[in-house]
């Protein structure tokens, strides 16, 4: 039997959620077009669609929030954020975004110019996103075992220092304003970094003197692998080993969606003065006073007691624990996905679950669209749509290599049985997965296509 770690907290406020009749299930996923994204969300039993702003908030969270102190310049609620911040994160100066992309675009915006690179272990597309939209040039140089789904390596998400360094020779340091990693590695598999890692990716930036930024979303998490799997860190607690994580970088971008564990909320941290002067004219122009950042008071408060959340031990073992007994009760029986199982999310093999439907036929939209039929689950498709495209000039389809369904999952939402009634669903898809049948794109925008594409079964 996979290890299960109680909830260490119990339930005080509850939202309603049903399965709706399977006609009806029917019905709503035909009405958006089979994409999972199309369909209201009151139409969903159990949403894995993101682990992003999702989370439940505790009560000492909510009860913060009715202090926060909504004066528009030098509040209470900003102190009370930058005593965590300096804290945890440690960096010389920061600015509150409204979310994660938010932090991303001023720094693109202040740093890259077109035809610039900017490396990292695997950039998040809205990372990737504001670097392009720049003229800039995303490079993912992570290890090459991250590209096996079924490779267990401890810290699949570290970076090729190798890779790495031979990339500055050749494109340059005048051509790289920026060096970046991302912790937990979110687009593949959210699987951690080591601080053995962090520590030579930071050497070879400060070599070259290209500022070190973190993408730090997951850094509660990614900082309880290392307590759990690297040498040397098993006596330290969360809190030490993310001071040490950031004493490593010069600056952080972070969703506090995420490891912040609030419904909205970011932050923008550097260590570099006269960056950080344009960084709050950006931010005043774009976002609002640098004491607020585009969020309420209140979103403050809530973001500086949720940090402190997130590096609970208790609550991270509880997490990690879940997250494994997802991925290990599906690998159990026999339902293939990302080995091992990341911090956040579990994302299932559909390629090799369903070897009988051709890549091109969208064997990942087949078990998206099944999983909500069968037991009105919501969960995204990261395969074909969301990464396959055809080339502008060859007008040749190119295919992933991977297809995958991603299951995120939401802080401090679901119980066991909740994630038992999940792995019920999937084995009753592969029990008769061989009856399943493929798909085809009837719309599909030239962009991010899985968010609005549609589709019709073959
Ligand atoms: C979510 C995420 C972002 C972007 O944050 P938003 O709050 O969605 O704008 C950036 N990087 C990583 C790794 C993420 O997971």
């Amino acid at each position: 039997m996979p290890k299960y770690v109680p909830e260490p907290f119990r339930i005080k406020m509850i939202e309603p959620i049903r399965l709706i009749p399977a006609a009806e299930r029917e019905q709503a996923i035909r009405t958006a077009g089979y994409n999972t994204f199309a369909i209201r969300a009151e139409d969903i039993f159990l949403d894995y669609l993101t682990d992003s702003g999702t989370g439940a908030m505790s009560h000492h969270q909510w009860a913060a929030m009715m202090q926060g102190d909504e004066s528009y310049a030098g509040a209470r609620s900003y102190y009370r954020l930058k005593e965590v911040m300096d804290h945890v994160f440690g960096f010389k100066y920061f600015v509150p975004t409204h979310q994660g992309r938010a932090a991303e675009n001023i720094l693109a915006n202040l740093l890259i110019k077109p035809g610039m690179f900017v490396p990292s272990n695997m950039h998040f597309d809205t990372t990737e996103g504001n670097i392009r939209a720049r003229g800039g040039r995303p490079t993912n140089l992570i290890r090459a075992e991250a590209y096996d789904p079924r490779a267990r390596v401890d810290f699949k998400g570290d970076m090729d220092i190798a890779k790495l360094r031979a990339f500055i020779e050749e494109k340059g340091v005048e051509n790289i304003p920026l060096g970046m990693i991302t912790i937990t590695n979110n687009a593949g598999g959210g699987q951690p970094v080591s601080m053995q890692n962090l520590r030579d990716v930071s050497a070879v930036y400060r070599e070259y003197r290209i500022p070190f930024f973190i993408d730090a979303c997951r850094f509660a998490e990614n900082s309880y692998f290392i307590k759990l799997r690297e040498p040397g860190y098993a006596d330290k607690t969360p809190l030490e080993i993310a001071q040490e994580m950031f004493s490593l970088a010069d600056g952080a971008t972070m969703s506090a969606k995420k490891d912040g564990i609030v419904n909205i909320g970011g932050f923008l941290a550097t260590n570099d003065e006269s960056l950080f002067e344009r960084i709050k004219n950006e931010l005043i122009l774009r976002e609002g006073f640098p004491t607020y950042g585009g969020l309420a008071g209140r979103d403050l408060d809530a973001m500086a007691v949720g940090f402190m959340e997130a590096l609970d031990e208790r609550y991270l073992e509880y997490r990690l624990a879940q997250t494994a007994y997802l991925g290990d009760s599906l690998l159990e029986a026999g339902i293939p996905i990302i080995e091992p199982p990341g911090a956040h999310a579990i994302y299932l093999d559909a390629k090799r679950l369903l070897a009988h439907i051709p890549q091109r036929e969208l064997p990942g939209i087949t078990l998206a669209v099944e999983m909500y039929r069968q037991g009105g689950i919501r969960a995204a498709e990261l395969g074909t749509v969301a990464f396959g495209y055809i080339d502008p000039e060859t007008g040749e389809e190119h295919l992933p290599e991977l297809d995958l369904v991603r299951m995120a999952i939401p802080r401090r939402v679901y119980t066991q049985s909740h994630l038992d009634y999940t792995v019920e669903t999937l084995k009753e898809i592969a029990g008769r997965s061989k009856k399943l049948k493929g798909y085809r794109i009837t719309y599909q925008p030239r962009l991010m296509r899985h968010f609005t594409a549609r589709f019709e079964p073959l």
